[in-house]
């Protein structure tokens, strides 16, 4: 049996291996390894350490269903809402720029929650605190390393982590990359962004008539929601948990200074957006160095093809029919997000369904 791995457990990677179980008609292991000690990504939910009930989005606030996505993808918004992952954004967001036809949606369990969905439905198995550091080419496997346990070979590996990341691994890979492919991947650009979390104990008032604010005029914050109001999750049980992001620049300005440094600069401007704002039980400050792409280098970028080898016709997986199975499937993948992607006629491929991500058919 083929196997796939993806490099990965945030929206591309829990939905690539969703769309592989449900839509490839061969039999393939699907392992998905992630770094991290939990699934999200950009789309992480944190949970108060107090009551784990409390929970708070630290990325991804809603979901955008652009009349464009809802013609091509209106299946997986409808398989979201059916299953009351998704609901429509209800509350209200100062600030919010709304362009027609479009509408908005919430994870009343956190946006993590999807991820979690897709990686269930894929069946896959899912392997937390595995960093993979360097992929090799091995007798026609690709051979993968994680920073502790010992290599492993599979025949297709999909890496959804931000370029930056990609361009960080060592072995064969590297070498794959020519020059030039290499500089204008080496030019997409990420913004950086910290986020900070704040819980409150059950029946904590948090006195404002919004759910979520846009803020334009303050060097630190651009972004403010309480975040279980967003969510309609309002209860006497749980405490509120509210959100911060803060602007690009001050993100730039203090992204080597210490977590806890940031933290306290950041509830400061908060305190004074704020006056009289109750005092939190835990805080979680997260540094999103790789935020979102920066405009318009990365969607032009993120359509580099990678097309260096030619596909072994007689090989298990990288049959071009099976190919291009494991292509239509991703394609897909970029359904709630933004999403496009290029056929590169065999081979090594970059594409950006959902944001960024490469698929290594192996065998040269
Ligand atoms: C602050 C912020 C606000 C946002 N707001 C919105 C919004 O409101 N709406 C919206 O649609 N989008 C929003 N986005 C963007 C959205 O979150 C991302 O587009 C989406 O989550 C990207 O998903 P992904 O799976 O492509 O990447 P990621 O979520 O980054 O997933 C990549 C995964 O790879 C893992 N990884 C990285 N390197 C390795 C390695 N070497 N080995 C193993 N695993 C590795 C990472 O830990 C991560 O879990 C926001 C993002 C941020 C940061």
């Amino acid at each position: 049996m083929a196997r796939v791995l993806i490099v990965g457990a945030g929206l591309t990677g829990s939905l690539c291996a969703a769309l592989l179980r449900k839509e490839t008609p061969r039999p393939v292991h699907l392992t998905v390894w992630e770094e991290a000690g939990d699934s999200g990504g950009r789309m992480a939910t944190a949970r108060s350490p107090c009551n784990p009930q409390s929970t708070v989005d630290l990325g991804a606030q809603y979901i955008t269903r652009t009349p464009h996505y809802a013609k091509k993808h209106q299946s997986f918004y409808d398989e979201l809402l059916a299953h009351g992952i998704l609901k429509p954004l209800t509350s209200p967001i100062e600030g919010m720029v709304m362009k027609e036809g479009d509408c908005n949606f919430v994870a009343p369990q956190g946006l993590s929650s999807i991820v979690k969905h897709y990686l269930k439905e894929s069946g896959a198995e899912v392997s937390f605190r595995h960093r993979v550091t360097q992929i090799n080419l091995r007798n026609d496997k690709w051979e993968v390393s994680e920073e502790r346990g010992s290599p492993e070979r599979f025949d297709i590996v999909v890496l959804t982590m931000p370029v930056p990341q990609i361009l960080q691994l060592r072995g064969d890979i590297a070498n794959l990359i020519s020059e030039c492919q290499r500089q204008q991947l080496e030019s997409v650009r990420y913004s950086s962004r910290y986020a900070l979390g704040l819980f409150y104990e059950a029946g904590t008032k948090i006195d404002v008539p919004w759910a979520g604010q846009y803020i334009t005029s303050n060097p630190c914050t651009r972004f403010i929601s309480i975040d279980n109001k967003k969510r309609n999750i309002e209860s006497s049980e749980v405490g509120p948990s509210l959100v911060v992001h803060t602007t690009v620049p001050f993100a730039v300005t203090y992204l080597e200074h210490s977590t806890e440094d940031v933290q306290e600069l950041i509830y400061q401007q908060l305190e004074s957006i704020l006056p009289g704002l109750p005092q939190p039980v835990v805080t979680k400050c997260q540094k999103w160095r790789y935020s979102q792409l920066c405009p318009p280098q990365g969607v032009v970028q993120l359509n580099v093809i990678l097309n260096i080898c030619q596909l072994n016709q007689s090989s298990k997986f990288s049959t071009r029919e099976h190919y291009v199975d494991l292509r239509c499937s991703l394609e897909n993948t970029g359904s709630i997000n933004q999403a496009h992607m290029r056929q590169p006629g065999g081979g090594i491929l970059v594409g950006n369904f959902i944001h960024d991500t490469f698929i290594l058919p192996a065998h040269l």
